[in-house]
């Protein structure tokens, strides 16, 4: 056996990431979906405050129910759904990367199936590894949207444990409709959690409903959110999830004690208390994400429609080369999705507009049928 002596499935395997490349190498970073504004003088003032609050009883472990985040997480939410939403039916970690590994450790594991449609996120596939939990991946559409009968029929079959699915999903930005998630939780039955991922769940167009409103009706349902997106908050690692209160109570049993730091808490405690401040730039966000689609559409390229702040956009016959064409005039934006496909993260007007000069420079060259050779993520 070679050092170290990792378990079967685990050997020879690169970790999960896209490129971090300098800014130097690459000014505009629209590649991996951050919110481009970040916090106010005055936001980054109480946030500052807030740690230094806690600061003092460090020594201390923190509050392993994070009964205040909690709270104030479940009132944030409130304003998606008019049923309202409990603090007993919200759980947290770091990031909800995190808050989906614990459903899997929780939820799947040996002789468990999780199940998923792609194009979808893909670190779902590295969960379920970790945690010795099968993977099964059927198809979206070609356009992206989900056929309910197939999707019925391989949750039939294959009798999953969890199903997981983004919406708005990424890397297409393609919303699920209610029906469709009520359907689903319903072919999956009680034996099953359908996780549904709205991490980028406030970019969705007006008249796109959160599933959080479907939650009193579907016992199985799970919500997840993150603060990385719409708060702008990705560095501070706070994903959430609303569920049913005995799916938060079962997590307990997973997660690890202490697991949500007491800065981490006292961070995110003060950012939703600014929600209406940080949020105010996501209708910018939308309204440039509709321009960038419109335009790419304008220059003859296949769009998918997006209630996310991307855009994923094709299709090249080498994506890889337009994908360097950008990076060679300082524009990084991530080689992902079905083959040839690109997506672009919404930046600020100004990163967008040398997006799209970049975008229309590349397209005229004609580099889009070279193929240089360079390391890149496909991730
Ligand atoms: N779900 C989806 C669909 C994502 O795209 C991402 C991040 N790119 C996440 C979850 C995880 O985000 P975080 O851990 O920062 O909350």
């Amino acid at each position: 056996m070679s050092f170290p002596p990792l378990r079967e499935g685990l050997q020879g395997l690169e970790p999960y990431g896209a490129p971090q490349l300098s800014l130097t190498l690459a000014p505009v970073q629209l590649n991996v979906n951050e919110n481009p504004y970040g916090p106010s003088p005055l936001v980054v003032a109480d946030m500052a405050a807030a740690v230094a609050a806690v600061a003092s009883s460090l020594n201390r472990y923190p509050d392993r129910e994070f009964v205040e985040l909690r709270a104030a997480l479940a009132d944030y939410l409130a304003k998606d759904t008019p049923h309202g939403i409990r603090s007993d039916q919200i759980w947290a970690a770091n990031g909800s990367n995190e808050v989906m590994l614990q459903l899997l450790q929780a939820f799947g594991g040996p002789g468990r199936t999780a199940l998923s449609f792609a194009p979808t996120y893909s670190m779902y596939p590295e969960y379920a590894r970790d945690t010795s939990t099968t993977w099964v991946e059927g198809q979206r559409a070609d356009d992206f949207t989900l056929d309910l009968e197939r999707a019925a029929a391989l949750i039939g079959e294959q009798q999953p444990s969890l199903v997981l699915l983004p919406s708005p999903n990424n890397p297409t930005g393609t919303a699920l409709p209610h029906e469709a998630i009520s359907a689903l939780c319903v072919e999956a039955g009680e034996s099953c959690i359908v996780v549904i991922d709205e991490a980028y769940g406030e970019f969705r167009r007006a008249g796109t409903p959160s599933a959080l409103e479907l939650l009193p009706e579907q016992r199985n349902l799970v919500v997840t959110r993150t603060m990385s997106k719409a708060f702008a908050l990705a560095g501070a690692r706070l994903g959430y999830l609303a569920a049913d209160p005995a799916i938060c109570d079962a997590i307990r049993v997973v997660r690890l004690p202490y697991h949500l730091s007491a800065i981490t808490q006292a961070v995110a405690l003060a950012a939703l208390r600014h929600a209406p401040e940080l949020l105010a730039r996501v209708d910018e966000l939308k309204d440039e994400r509709d321009q960038t689609v419109d335009w790419l559409r304008g220059q003859g390229l296949e769009v998918a429609d997006s209630d996310a702040n991307f855009a994923l956009f094709g299709r090249f016959a080498d994506r890889h080369a337009v994908w360097q064409g950008l990076l060679d005039r300082g524009v990084l934006i991530r080689e992902v999705g079905p083959p040839g496909w690109l997506r672009v993260s919404i930046g600020t007007p100004a990163e967008m507009t040398i997006f799209r000069r970049a975008l229309t420079e590349v397209l005229a060259t004609g580099d889009t049928d070279v193929s240089k050779a360079t390391e890149v993520s496909t991730a």
